[in-house]
């Protein structure tokens, strides 16, 4: 078998680790399967780097930060190779200029463009292991990086180009679970799960896989297994929907812990309103997520959304500055609210569910002030203090527990 293993911080967080990744490793190419690893930067040596650059200056240059946190795998691509070689095993390792990885030329969060398979293909069909890494390319001459995160997304991109038969990402959990297991006791590893399906409970909290990984896994067709470099267990499969035995109503749980609503209240009606507001507030790379808006009296409109509760000082006053603009009679916040998610490939022909989650939601007396859905989840706003026994009551509810 032809596989990309790619492994996190926590799974090359010391020298310790790095030789048993190193003996993981070593074992898969004993067995005989050619192997490409890709790695992340040591523990949170990434932090650590962002850190150093505040110490030294309080603006932010795009490109050097760019430079400084790309040597973050290069620390841990050469000690992997070294290891590996302690081993017996041939390794070199790759940057990701090396191994071809070409992204569009921004800093920061780079979409990879394409990636050249040729050095790493070489590098293995001659018997050794290329450890390549991760989270990083080149455009237009400059180091650039993905956003943070971004191995996953170089693991899933090479597997593509590669055309390697599997793409294992070993990270500290050991699979995708129905929930959060530190917030309900009784979720349950799953065994495989649709792209869809991950992708929604990526973007809604669930932090197992950056989302891009997974879409560009959906996009190529690449198999993707989610496992730990802890233990010997197996993980979860992300496949596609039509290779998975049934379609489950709803598959797991997500949360976001802190959300934050802000609503505008009494505008009148005009059609430009909506536009002039979320544009303002892309222009400044807020990310709205939730948006209401009602029409209850006819002569004036209200519209409330929902943004990190990071970003509300900022989205106030993006509201105040357009104020006069939108003509709004009050602009109201709230905050201490949370979003709970459910994610399910099945929902789409069965009725009934999100019925089923506001009363699962009504038992523990969670209010719920918003909700959105798409095809295949419903979100709820909800009082943060209600958020753990809210995530219990809807995991049991839907037995998510069971098989
Ligand atoms: N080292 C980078 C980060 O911490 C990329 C990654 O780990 O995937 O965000
Ligand atoms: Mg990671």
């Amino acid at each position: 078998m032809f596989i990309v293993q790619k492994f996190g911080g926590t799974s090359v967080g010391s020298a310790q680790r790095i030789r048993a990744v190193a003996a993981r490793v070593a074992k898969r190419v004993q067995a005989g399967d050619q192997v490409v690893v890709v790695v992340s930067a040591m523990g949170h040596s990434t932090d650590e780097l962002v850190g150093l650059s505040q110490a030294v200056s309080s603006t932010r240059n795009n490109r050097e930060m760019d430079a400084l946190l790309a040597t973050g795998e290069q620390v841990s691509t050469a000690l992997l190779a070294m290891a590996l070689q302690d081993l017996g095993v041939e390794a070199a390792s790759f940057t990701g200029w090396q191994a071809g990885v070409r992204t569009e030329p921004v800093h920061g969060a780079a979409r990879i463009e394409a990636i050249d398979p040729q050095p790493v293909r070489t590098y293995v069909d001659g018997g050794g292991v290329p450890v390549v890494a991760g989270f990083q390319g080149i455009a237009a001459g400059a180091v650039t990086t993905l956003g943070r995160g971004g191995s996953d997304t170089t693991a899933v991109a090479l597997t593509a180009a590669l055309k390697a038969d599997l793409c294992e990402i070993y990270t500290d959990v050991d699979g995708v679970y129905t929930a959060d297991p530190r917030m309900v006791a009784t979720a349950r590893k799953l065994t495989d799960i649709s792209y869809e399906e991950m992708l929604e409970l990526a973007n809604l909290g669930t932090q197992v896989l950056h989302p891009r990984a997974v879409e560009t896994a959906k996009r190529h067709g690449v198999n993707v297994v989610v496992r730990t470099s802890f233990a010997d267990t197996e993980g979860t499969v992300i496949t596609d929907m039509a290779s998975m035995e049934g379609l489950r109503v709803v598959t797991g749980v997500a949360f976001e812990k802190e959300v934050a609503r802000i609503a505008l209240v009494g505008m009148p009606r005009s059609e430009r309103q909506l536009a002039d507001v979320f544009t303002a507030l892309a222009d400044s790379q807020v990310n709205v997520d939730v948006i209401v808006q009602s029409v209850v009296k006819s002569e004036t409109v209200d519209v409330s959304f929902t943004v990190q509760e990071a970003d509300v000082e900022r989205t106030l006053a993006i509201c105040e500055r357009s104020r006069e603009r939108i003509a709004y009679k009050e602009l109201l916040h709230e905050t201490g609210l949370s979003k709970i998610s459910i994610v399910g490939a099945g929902m789409i022909s069965n009725p009934g569910v999100a019925a089923q989650m506001f009363a699962a939601l009504e038992a523990v007396s969670a209010q719920v002030w918003m909700v959105s859905t798409s095809e295949i989840k419903v979100s709820c706003v909800i009082d943060q203090r209600h958020l753990k026994s809210a995530l219990d009551s809807v995991h049991e509810s839907f037995a998510l527990h069971q098989e």
